[in-house]
């Protein structure tokens, strides 16, 4: 994808993501959801385009998601902004140190985060969050582009999906991704290195969903633990 290689840079980057109409089942989606909308929310106008990674252009964390959630992200415009799954997140980064505030409700919210950004492999809202192989494929550049530019020291990868997405995108790229891959699990921990880059640690932390975190799968210890683990690891901010 020609527009995602051409960002000079993480703001160019988020401003190319937007525009993007290559998956037509989700541009389709997307659009619809926007339209029919979530009782709840019918007085709002849906973002109902590609989600940007949201957070610090320097940062040396980065965390990796799924995709927007339809009624989420889909409809503030901010990665794990406007659903439960958010909520979560943002609330274990202000405990941690990471956010401004510990709720992150909107675009202009005034929320900042320090040493860490927010992304997804995937930057449209999928039917039933699933995306295709191809949808997958479609949308990596921008992904790859992410982590060219912003070049973290630790990347936070929250579910299975995203793992997988990510260890392919740095494999691609250069780095020493073990055969056969590292499994992913909850508090895996792997460093890869890259012989003009130097390491990179991934850690694996079970996603942020209601599904993990209502049946206690998730707790609040543990992702504290993981965003703590990932502080640790690239020290105090500058
Ligand atoms: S999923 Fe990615 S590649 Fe597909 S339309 Fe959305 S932004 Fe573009």
């Amino acid at each position: 994808m020609r527009a995602a290689a051409g960002a000079a840079d993480v703001a160019a980057l988020d401003a190319v993501v937007p525009t993007c109409r290559a998956c037509p089942r989700l541009v389709e989606w997307r659009e619809l959801v926007g339209i029919e909308k979530r009782a709840a929310f019918r007085d709002e106008t849906y973002w109902a385009r590609p989600v940007p990674g949201f957070g610090d252009p320097r940062a040396r964390v980065l965390v990796v998601g799924l995709a927007p959630a339809a009624h989420g992200a889909n409809r503030t415009g901010r990665m794990f902004t406007g659903d439960r799954s958010g909520d979560f997140l943002f609330a274990a980064m202000h405990r941690t140190g990471f956010a401004s505030q510990a709720t992150s409700t909107s675009r202009d919210d005034g929320l900042t985060l320090t040493d860490v950004r927010v992304t997804a492999p995937v930057r449209c809202a999928p039917p039933a969050n699933d995306p295709t192989p191809q949808e997958r494929r479609t949308c990596g550049p921008f992904l790859a582009r992410e982590l060219a530019l912003l070049r973290p020291q630790v990347v936070v990868v929250l579910g299975a999906f995203g793992w997988q997405a990510l260890l392919s995108t740095l494999g691609e790229q250069g780095w020493a991704v073990p055969r056969p891959r590292p499994p992913f699990a909850h508090g895996t921990e792997v460093v890869l290195s890259h012989p003009s880059i130097g390491s990179l640690t991934v850690l694996g932390c079970f996603h942020v969903s209601q599904q993990n975190t209502f049946t206690g799968r998730l707790t609040p210890e543990m992702l504290d633990a993981v965003l703590r683990r990932a502080r640790a690891l690239v020290g105090p901010s500058g």
